[in-house]
């Protein structure tokens, strides 16, 4: 599989809101940014046939109105699912409304770019040659928040989504060919790890790491930590 690091940024980095991009098919998460960098970096959007969300905070789905609308615009014919958390229709719907509250009809959007949205509250599906899975995280009072897994020829990519430490996290490291692992700050808290647990969970697997601060990501080089790849936006890596 083709790993893209879409994004790798916090939302006080200057880079691109966290995401990342399977095979140019199935893209994890869709926040502030995200839409522009796929567009800069030449992905041809209107190829991606699945976006994961791993939870509603505005750097992870915000961007999900543009690709909506792009889609619509063009009359996009192959179709596009979103799986995420429950209340993901009515929040993309609000953002309509908000962002948007000139255009009548919001349905019409979603059908004219053959685009839909599937909440779930355990994600299990197969894509094609792809096996897509959900595993429920700890990302405080964020309540579901979703790391992913996506499977195919015997080869696991997983993502954290937003979480603090916990044993589903573990359970991904020690499982997957590699982790995509959030590292919000330079200290552990109650909804993000810290570099310190990006350091522990290194002696179980192979890391990336996504989400950071720009004090984080100093951190994290300066650790120059093995079997951690510290992320940057753009970034490609196969893995077979
Ligand atoms: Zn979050």
């Amino acid at each position: 599989m083709k790993l893209q690091l879409i994004g790798t940024g916090s939302i006080t980095a200057p880079q691109t809101s966290a995401s990342s991009l399977i095979d140019d098919r199935i893209l994890i998460d869709c926040g502030t940014g995200v839409t522009k960098e796929l567009l800069k970096r030449k992905v041809r959007i209107f190829d991606i046939e699945v976006i994961l969300i791993t939870h509603l905070h505005g750097d992870h789905f915000f961007d999900l109105p543009y690709l909506i609308l792009l889609r619509s615009f063009n009359e996009v014919t192959d179709s596009l699912k979103i799986y995420g958390p429950k209340n993901l229709k009515e929040s993309v719907e609000a953002l309509f409304a908000i962002g948007f509250a000139d255009l009548e009809n919001i349905e019409q959007f979603f059908i004219k770019g053959n685009t839909s949205i599937i909440e779930f509250d355990n994600l299990k599906v197969k894509m094609g040659d792809y096996n897509l899975e959900s595993v429920l995280v700890d990302h405080g009072k964020t309540k579901p928040s979703y790391g992913y897994i996506v499977e195919k020829d015997g080869k696991r990519i997983s993502f954290s989504g937003d979480s603090c430490y916990c044993q589903a996290i573990e359970d991904l490291v020690l499982n997957s060919s590699v982790a995509v692992l959030e590292c919000g700050f330079p200290n552990n808290s109650r909804d993000h790890m810290g570099p310190e647990t990006i350091e522990e969970l290194s002696a179980k697997g192979r890391i990336i790491t996504t989400h950071m601060s720009l004090d984080t990501r100093e951190k994290l080089q300066k650790m120059n930590l093995e079997n951690v790849k510290v992320g940057a936006d753009g970034d490609i890596f196969y893995i077979y």
